[in-house]
């Protein structure tokens, strides 16, 4: 039997993650059947593909990941905020298992199903606002941008699309070019898409200390001066950027955006791929700030790891593309549908929400006790279980990508699962998985502070 058999049949048999809630570590980082894997990946996945954390991964539960190797590390990535739940949380198991055993794949389009449809009933009743709404459902988040982006267009008659700095949407090619930044994700891939504009984000820590409606009158002037709302299909923003840094707006920036959209009959599309589903304890980010937006891009935490994404939105915008103008092979797989189904249903049965919001409040409270001894970290910051600490030159405030890069491989040498992130390089970020034990969040903590100690 191999490791992923044996921990197939345990998880199976014990109706939940049987897997130990602990960091143990009984190889180096990587061990031998790690380094085997990952000398075949270099012979046969393309380099461009890269790898943060050196394992062969053959199980993950609760905040656990499990090597090939016998070694048991803290998850603090959530494979980029997308087991909220958990990984192979128990209800998600049951409902793929029962949609596979029933069929795998019609085509949404060709021949439709329940699932689809009651996934678009959620998201119309969770996503932000009471007004009709509608959804249509992909496969990845930056496919879900493109349709958002499509959309807007279709409804407004208009082509230009603002993007703002630091932000991330994505590696197709209008997502590269609606992207900031330059390496690893678009040097060398263009020619990008045309009409898309860039405008300055509310950065409080580097933007001067501009308030909410300094910064969104700054973007504002910038895009009336150089663009221009006659010529305006929509103005696409996460409401805390993600890759870019996780970067809090100031409270403000985000709701004059949306009256200015509002008041010139452009699409204000909120992408909470990163965001959305519990993570900042909130279902969405946007709720933080009673932001409604016209449309809601989500992926990632929507169905506890399987493919999956969604444009909701208001009704009147959603239905201005054609029978047709909308789809695609796969979106909206039926696995994927009823993997969603159970996800949602987990956050609300599991009270993930807020568990959120605890994990952001001891988050806070251990960095935040860093921060104050170290410097070095220049700012704590995020909502609920998705937080960061900025990592700085104490003199000059400068950004310190070596720094991150050292706590990280510290990090990463002991057994947690840590990613970095932001344009600077100089950001280090914490999604866990909301089922993570108290304990052994507090231990990857620990790690992260011996390895800003040694560092
Ligand atoms: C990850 C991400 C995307 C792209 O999603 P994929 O599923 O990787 O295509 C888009 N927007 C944001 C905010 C993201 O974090």
């Amino acid at each position: 039997m191999t490791l992923v058999e044996a921990s197939v049949i345990a998880r199976v048999e014990t109706g939940g993650p049987a897997l130990p809630q602990e960091r143990r570590l009984v190889t180096a980082i990587p061990g031998p059947r790690s380094q085997e894997l990952l000398a075949r990946k270099a012979d046969a996945v393309a380099a461009g593909v890269g790898t943060t954390i050196p394992v062969a991964v053959v199980a993950a539960g609760g905040g656990v990941v499990v090597d090939a190797d016998g070694n048991s590390l803290i998850d603090l990535g959530s494979g980029i905020a997308v087991t909220g739940v958990g990984n192979a949380h128990p209800r998600v198991v049951e409902a793929v298992v029962a949609q596979l055993a029933a069929f795998t794949h019609t085509c949404f389009t060709v021949a439709p199903y329940e699932g689809y449809v009651a996934v678009a009933e959620r998201l119309n009743a969770l996503t932000p606002g009471d007004h009709a709404k509608r959804s249509a459902l992909f496969n990845s988040g930056a496919e879900a941008v493109e349709n958002a982006v499509k959309i807007a267009r279709r409804f407004t008659g208009r082509q230009a699309v603002v993007a703002f700095d630091h932000a991330y949407h994505g590696r197709t090619n209008l997502t590269m070019g609606l992207t900031a930044k330059n390496i690893p994700y678009k040097s060398g891939f263009g020619p990008f898409a045309p009409e898309v504009y860039r405008a300055p984000m509310s950065y409080p820590l580097r933007d001067g200390g501009l308030t909410g409606s300094e910064a969104a009158a700054r973007a504002i002037t910038q895009i009336e001066k150089q663009v221009g709302a006659e010529n305006l299909a929509a103005i696409l923003i996460e409401p805390i950027q993600g890759e870019g840094g996780f970067i809090v707006p100031a409270p403000g920036f985000l709701p004059a955006l949306a009256d200015w959209a509002r008041a010139n009959d452009v699409v204000f599309i909120a992408d909470e791929v990163q965001t959305g589903f519990a993570r900042t304890g909130a279902w969405f980010a946007s709720e933080h700030e009673g932001l409604v937006p016209d449309l809601v891009v989500t992926a990632k935490g929507i169905a506890g790891g399987l493919p999956l994404s969604a444009v909701t939105g208001r009704a009147d915008i959603m239905d201005a593309a054609m029978p047709g103008g909308l789809g695609g092979t796969y979106g909206g797989n039926p696995l994927a549908c009823a993997a969603a189904l159970a996800t949602i249903d987990a956050y609300e049965h599991d009270g993930l929400i807020e568990r959120a919001q605890r994990i952001g409040d001891l988050l806070h409270d251990r960095l935040g006790r860093l921060a104050a001894d170290d410097p070095r970290i220049g700012e704590v910051r995020g909502r609920g279980a998705m937080v960061a600490i900025e990592l700085v030159d104490p003199e000059t405030g400068a950004p310190d990508a070596a720094l991150t890069a050292k706590v990280v491989a510290h990090a990463h040498a002991n057994g947690v699962v840590l990613l970095n992130c932001g344009t600077y390089g100089n950001v280090i970020r914490f999604l866990p998985p909301l089922t993570i034990p108290d304990e052994l969040l507090l231990d990857g903590l620990g790690v992260i502070a011996d390895g800003l100690a040694a560092a």
